[in-house]
């Protein structure tokens, strides 16, 4: 397989670039020449990278790749948020989602097609594992959306959040190379960058031996482990305990701030009494609570918690000292909102 442009690291790409330009007998500049075309995102592939001779841009294409992802699919919410459909080279197709507001422009990928982990309440884990993502196909997306967000807002994705399809640290050397790519190569600020991981302890503790400060979210749902193993088979593998001992390392050795996402189930997780339990589980814990309503899915025929007991659940966190606020849903007119990412036109 040629080497994919997009799925080196940055050290990578120089050396392996430069080889190539050495031998046939290229200047040096031509090295960052490329790297302009690669990373600015004028250049989709190599026929448009038109600064470069068209010998050389042949010669490029039988060494290495620069593939675009094509979108299946584009689909608008009424609320701003675009979902993208992307189409890959074999077949199999994962989705990102661009999700507009006033401060920022996040970006919302996915790291795996499908998932394992079979999570009750998640439409993608419904619907099962089908394979990795290359560093290159997780890369892709955000090229294309950048592009995409510039020619329809005429401003660039200020954030990247990987909780779209999969589970990131469940692919964790591509991911580890697709982190190096967008914060070296297109210098996204680690601060920008938020992995969500639905517990996988021995990922979060490789991530916590990386030198920069990506942001770390956890898939909560239940501080019980009776619960949290009915919602996420992941309890009977990685326990709170477990998973609570490495969290402590994350925020002690990178000094930030944990998130936890806690999905609000009517009648399932909502009681008062696990509000009190899950204060007590975070208590000296550098950390704050997004509680989501369910984002229905056809698969259960489970229900948002109603406003009133999302209240009632964020006051008793509150009151018990722990920082917390409830996401308003964005995009699920286009089943693009958490948890409902799948294979539907939307
Ligand atoms: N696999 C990772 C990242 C992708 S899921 C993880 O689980 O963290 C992104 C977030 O959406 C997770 O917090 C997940 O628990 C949540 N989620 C899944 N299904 C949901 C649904 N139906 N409604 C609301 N949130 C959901
Ligand atoms: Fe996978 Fe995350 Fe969905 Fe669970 S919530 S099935 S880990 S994508």
């Amino acid at each position: 397989m040629k080497d994919e442009l997009l799925g080196l690291r940055p050290d990578d790409f120089s050396r392996r670039v430069r080889a190539f330009m050495e031998r046939r007998g290229e200047p040096a500049w031509r090295v960052d020449q490329l790297r302009d075309c690669v990373f600015n995102g004028k250049a989709r592939c190599f026929e448009e990278a038109t600064t470069l001779s068209t010998p050389l841009r042949a010669d490029l294409a039988q060494h290495f790749s620069l593939t675009p992802l094509e979108p299946d699919h584009v689909a608008r919410s009424a609320d701003g948020t675009v979902k993208h459909l992307w189409g890959l080279a074999d077949g199999e197709q994962i989705e990102s989602v661009l999700i507009p507001t006033s401060g920022r422009l996040t970006l919302c990928l996915s790291s795996q097609a499908g998932c394992a982990l079979g999570c009750l309440f998640c439409a993608t884990g419904h619907f099962g594992f089908r394979r990795q993502l290359r560093p290159a196909e997780i890369v892709a997306q955000y090229r294309e959306a950048s592009r995409f967000a510039q020619a329809e807002w005429g401003r660039p994705v200020s954030h990247v959040v990987y909780m779209g399809m999969g589970e990131p640290l469940a692919n964790l050397s591509a991911v580890h190379t697709s982190l190096d790519v967008l914060h070296q190569g297109f210098g996204l600020g680690s601060r920008r960058i938020t992995l969500s991981t639905v517990g996988l302890v021995p990922g979060i503790r490789e991530l916590a031996r990386r030198p920069e400060q990506f942001g770390l979210a956890v898939s909560l749902h239940s501080p019980d482990h009776e619960l949290r193993a009915r919602l996420m088979p992941v309890e009977k593998r990685y326990p709170l305990p477990a998973l609570f001992e490495a969290l402590r390392e994350y925020a002690r050795v990178r000094g930030r701030r944990i998130t936890f996402e806690y999905t609000l189930i009517d009648g399932v997780n909502d009681h008062p009494e696990l509000a009190r339990q899950l204060a007590d589980l975070v208590r000296g814990l550098s950390c704050f609570v997004n509680l989501i309503p369910l984002n229905p899915i056809p698969f259960v025929d489970w229900q948002p918690s109603p406003p009133h007991r999302v209240a009632a659940f964020a006051g008793t966190l509150r009151k018990h000292g722990v920082e917390t606020a409830v996401r308003t849903p964005r995009g699920r007119d286009i089943a693009a909102a958490c948890g409902q990412l799948r294979l539907s036109a939307g």
